[in-house]
């Protein structure tokens, strides 16, 4: 009897051990424990036995029954958690993917386009002139005087290389006016262009930085006036800006216009009344004026038969005097911050 019931017992253990079915689980449960099941059968002899052993054995068939139905439940147990994870792994091909991270245009790319396409509207072709440069084209050309401060090593970049005979010093263009020379010294009037590009200065704050980007427009003809001008300019504020801002123009000095003008526009913030972003509702956009006779005469244009005016401010402060823009250190639109940049 003892080792009938071990024998069970063992028989029991194996089959449970190797299912992996909760189907096939319930029959060996009722195979072994069920009414007509194999242990249960086995207890019935248990009166038949000599009673001196019989207290043994019971308890030994008692013993063989619980090991067998704790093997069970333990077993029950396994296969419910392999179930769920089974269920997990199954991949469901009618949901809806997961889209991939598409990104978009840099914001300075962005307004690049959005400034090219108003200028292009009214005539102006986008040219673009080399960052690298001679001083010739970016200074002396311009009727900049050889001691004017921007001629500084504090201010510009020059490169560590032989100066070239005829157009001195190379260096990294610190505005787009080098353009205007390039652009007239190769073409005839009548000129319509507007010249973007990277401009570099020694210069790094929370509203400056070494390399950014401006835009020059220059438009050369025979009767070309400050009316000329204004209109542009005000045609530009209201398509970058908006309607309701408004341009105005100030008496300034620059080497290379003459008349020349620093170019406000209206607070979008106050709507011009007045408030701690700006001066008395302006904001300083930028320079234009009336192209100087000194550089028409550089470039091999005739100034008694024509004239026209030039403009050029920067992408990086346009951008953040538009409304809706709040950057509060310029330096963070080339920082390579995905938390920052994908804001726009
Ligand atoms: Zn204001």
């Amino acid at each position: 009897m003892e080792n009938e019931l071990l024998n069970i017992k063992n028989n029991a253990m194996s089959l449970i051990l190797d299912t992996n079915d909760s189907e096939q689980l319930e029959e060996i449960k009722l195979q072994f424990l069920g009414r007509s099941g194999v242990l249960t059968q086995a207890m019935k002899e248990l009166p038949k036995i000599d009673p001196e052993k019989r207290k043994e054995v019971g308890m030994l068939a008692n013993e063989v029954k619980i090991t067998i139905e704790n093997a069970i439940s333990d077993k029950e147990q396994q296969l419910k958690h392999t179930n769920v994870r089974i269920r997990l792994e199954k991949i469901d091909v009618t949901n809806p993917g997961i889209r991939p991270p598409l990104g978009h245009l840099h914001l300075i790319t962005q307004a690049i386009s959005e400034i090219t396409t108003i200028f292009e509207r009214i005539g102006f072709t986008r040219v673009r002139y080399p960052e690298v440069e001679w001083d010739w084209y970016a200074f002396e050309a311009l009727n900049f005087p050889k001691d004017h401060p921007a001629r500084d090593d504090w201010e510009t970049f020059f490169i560590d290389t032989e100066p070239n005979k005829k157009f001195g010093p190379m260096l990294l263009t610190p505005h787009t006016s080098s353009g205007q020379i390039r652009e007239m010294q190769d073409n005839k009037p009548p000129i319509k262009i507007l010249n973007l590009t990277k401009c570099y200065r020694r210069q790094s704050d929370v509203s400056h930085v070494p390399m950014f980007h401006q835009f020059e427009g220059l438009a050369i003809d025979t009767n070309l006036s400050i009316v000329n001008l204004k209109g542009v300019l005000d045609y530009f504020v209201k398509s970058y800006f908006g309607e309701k801002r408004n341009a105005r123009i100030r008496p300034y000095h620059f080497e290379f216009t003459e008349p020349s003008f620093e170019v406000d526009v209206s607070c979008g913030v106050c709507s011009g009344r007045g408030c701690k972003l700006c001066k008395e509702g302006w904001l300083e956009m930028g320079g234009a004026g009336m192209v100087h006779p000194n550089v028409l005469k550089n470039t091999g244009i005739d100034p008694n038969k024509y004239n026209g005016f030039a403009f050029g401010w920067g992408v990086e402060r346009v951008l953040m005097m538009k409304e809706g823009i709040e950057i509060d250190d310029l330096r963070l639109l080339y920082s390579n911050k995905l938390e920052f940049l994908e804001q726009f």
